[in-house]
């Protein structure tokens, strides 16, 4: 099966730096995968602008100490470092909001950007944070993935360790962890193991799966894709809950049932589609967008009908209607903030191909089974460097990215939790995002 192939791509491309443009057995959709390659090169970007972690509790502290709104929660330590996995609640509201950012440790600027978020939720006495507050209550866990983030190794062979951040945690398999090593545990770079941690959530609640006891020998195929049986469905490369920090963000959402999750990324270099005409050069986009939907959108999927796959490979059957509805909107909305902010910079937004990753946040955390299946309308965002600048001037640009797309959201969710006004014809309208290019 096509699957089979493509799962076997994502693993490779997900542990070594450089895979750019890896070679799929479905090239379509290896060039839509979300939460795919990461940066070029660890020299890309200078880790000297992003906190230490040291430096984030520092901060987190500080502000849960001058604010009297925020309350901060360590909820776990990180596999590896040990290092504090951060919680932090704001807001008085109805809707609730649950956002996570950095689960893949090189991916920082959400991460900065949620600090300025809870910063100024926590402390700020404008009419927008009060009427944000009166409306939305937030659960925000800043950097999922403290041993990525603070990831060091020898890049350049130049005998002393680098600070360049990775994607997985710092964690090793043994055979007491689960039947076998599931395809997302890997042991590069530099040597140590660790997990992708987007590919090792469950959908069903941990009361319900303990990845020791409650898997079976038949769902295994080629002994490290857990294709789990759900509801009647087969639940692809589902993941096994083996990083602490998976179980901690699990706990963190259970506990806040939330209306809306999101969840931030960042992604290579890749082009608008249908830039540049031979005079002008192409464009890059700067930020893709993803909203996760169920089966009444499943006319919607780029990857549907296409070879007669089960629908669990197109979209998410346990997200109804009216979340799905909800979920797009909310990229919708994003889309059109950008777009009003009348620089073209801002206009080159696209979105994913959207299909389920059975292991990811938005997939096995939206249907919300410990609460009774109450859907949660999900939202991922990757940010994109260019490769013509890679600087602070990027990072800035990013992180301006990110923050009208998060501010914005909440004005509209404290207008109005539906987001009635916002039409799923924008997010399908934005153009899935073009050719990736590389960064060196
Ligand atoms: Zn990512």
């Amino acid at each position: 099966m096509q699957r089979r192939s493509f799962l076997k791509t994502v693993g490779v491309a997900s542990i070594g730096f450089g895979a750019i443009g890896t070679a799929s057995a479905d090239p379509d959709r290896d060039k839509y995968r979300p939460g795919g390659p990461q940066l070029g090169s660890p020299k890309s970007i200078n880790l000297n602008a992003f906190r230490t972690n040291e430096e984030l509790t520092k901060e987190l502290e500080k502000i849960d100490r001058k604010s009297g709104r925020v309350s901060l929660e360590e909820i776990g330590r990180s596999a590896g470092r040990h290092d504090p996995i951060w919680e932090v609640e704001v807001g008085d509201g109805d809707t609730v909001v649950h956002l996570i950012t950095q689960i893949h440790g090189d991916e920082a600027i959400g991460t900065e950007v949620a600090l300025k978020l809870i910063k100024s939720l926590g402390m700020s006495n404008s009419r927008r944070v009060d009427h944000i507050l009166d409306n939305l209550s937030f659960t925000i866990v800043p950097r999922v993935n403290p041993d990525g983030a603070m990831y060091h190794y020898d890049f350049d062979n130049d005998g002393d360790d680098e600070w360049v951040g990775r994607r997985q945690n710092t964690q090793s398999w043994s055979e007491t962890d689960s039947r076998y090593r599931p395809y997302y545990h890997s042991t590069s770079p530099g040597d140590s193991p660790g997990y992708d941690m987007n590919r090792d959530f469950n959908i069903r609640p941990p009361s319900e799966f303990d990845p020791q006891t409650d898997d079976q020998e038949e769902w295994w195929s080629d002994q490290q894709y857990l294709d789990m049986p759900y509801e009647g469905h087969t639940l692809f490369a589902s993941g096994l809950r083996l990083a602490p920090e998976v179980r901690a963000v699990t706990e963190s959402f259970i506990d806040a049932d939330p209306d809306y999750a999101i969840t931030h990324h960042h992604k290579g270099g890749s082009l608008y589609p249908n830039s540049g005409d031979g005079n002008k050069p192409a464009e890059q986009t700067l930020m893709s967008v993803m909203a996760a939907y169920g089966e009444e959108y499943l006319d919607r999927s780029p990857f549907y009908p296409a070879d007669h796959e089960p629908v669990t490979e197109a979209v998410n059957p346990f997200l109804d209607y009216e979340t799905s509805t909800r979920s797009i909107r909310l990229n919708s909305l994003v889309i059109d903030a950008l777009a009003e902010r009348g620089n073209s910079v801002f206009d080159s937004i696209t979105r994913y191909g959207y299909y389920p990753l059975w292991g990811s946040y938005l997939d096995g955390l939206c249907p919300n089974i410990a609460n009774g299946g109450d859907g949660v309308a999900g939202m991922l965002y990757e940010v994109a460097y260019q490769t013509d600048d890679l600087g602070q001037k990027a990072i800035g640009r990013q992180m301006e990215l990110t923050k009208v797309g998060f501010l914005e959201s909440f004005d509209a969710l404290a207008d109005d939790p539906e987001l009635s006004d916002y039409s799923v014809e924008t997010y399908f309208d934005a153009p899935l995002y073009g050719e990736e290019v590389e960064l060196r």
